[in-house]
């Protein structure tokens, strides 16, 4: 068993996207371009409704899958497919582009306070020219683990006997939400080809063997390879626990298109362009 240890600290930075939205930006950044097969990880979050009301308007997605996952506030979403939903505090939407899909993402409050979180994971090649799918997933039907030391929100992959709804996945994710008493410990098997990382909602955490800075709120932890991870809260603690494995392949990025080569990515606006981008 080889012991997860941290590889590299990353502050988030500050970006704005959609119509205005304000967010955290730590993976899709210089520091962190892509941690294969993970593309981008946004934290939008805000008292202020300023930051936020404006939402994401209309626009286009080829190439990737995005995960959303609210904890406060309400968001509606509505897409070229006919999917529509109101997505809820502790609600997941996991949408698959394939070939191409135009949301829309728009804030479904009118003041109070917003934090959720945005992952771009990448397609494969072989999965990028699918049929769009958008999976919906409400709080109930997360696999939760509760113990008197963590509980443990199970969005993808396996924690003890609790199993996440997003199953049978090509990258074999592991998408946790971890809460951890002061003093206590979180720890559980990785593939060990898998890459992963820890963000930090809140608190301060101790990873593997090694002495290490202080990594507070809003820290992208990246993690060296292994088979275990342990994780030791110094205080209480809350963070999320992502992993999947590299897919490999070259990548072209073009804002909202996230494909193989240039090539495709030219294709991509032509045919947003042209009108028919999201016919199926
Ligand atoms: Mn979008």
């Amino acid at each position: 068993m080889s012991q997860i240890e941290i590889k590299k600290i990353i502050k988030a930075i500050n970006a704005s996207d959609g119509a205005g939205v304000k967010l955290k930006r730590s993976i899709g950044t210089p520091e962190a371009d892509y941690i294969d097969p993970f593309l981008m990880l946004d934290e939008f979050g805000s008292e202020n409704k300023d930051d936020y009301i404006a939402g994401f308007p209309p626009h286009p997605h080829r190439g990737i899958e995005t995960v959303t996952y609210m904890l406060n506030g309400e968001f509606e979403h509505q897409d070229s497919t006919g999917a529509k939903g109101i997505m809820a505090p502790g609600d997941v939407q996991w949408m698959k582009t394939g070939r191409g899909i135009i949301h829309s993402e728009m804030p479904a409050m009118s003041g109070g306070k917003l934090l959720g979180f945005q992952l771009w994971i990448n397609m494969p090649a072989k999965l990028k020219k699918n049929k769009p799918e958008y999976i919906y997933i409400k709080s109930k039907e997360l696999g939760i683990h509760s113990d008197n030391e963590k509980t443990i929100k199970v969005i993808a992959g396996k924690y003890a006997n609790v199993e996440g709804p997003e199953k049978n996945h090509n990258v074999e994710p592991i998408y946790f939400h971890v809460i951890l008493k002061e003093g206590k410990e979180f720890k559980c098997e990785v593939p060990s080809g898998h890459n992963s990382f820890i963000y930090i909602l809140k608190g301060d955490l101790k990873i593997g063997k090694k002495s290490h800075e202080k990594a507070g709120d809003s820290n992208l932890i990246l993690l060296e390879r292994g088979s275990e991870i342990k994780v030791k809260a110094e205080k209480n603690t809350e963070f999320l626990f992502i992993a999947g494995k590299p897919i490999g392949e070259p990548i072209a990025r073009g804002g909202p298109f996230v494909m193989n080569t240039k090539a495709e990515i030219l294709q991509a606006i032509q045919d947003y362009n042209n009108g028919t981008f999201a016919k199926y």
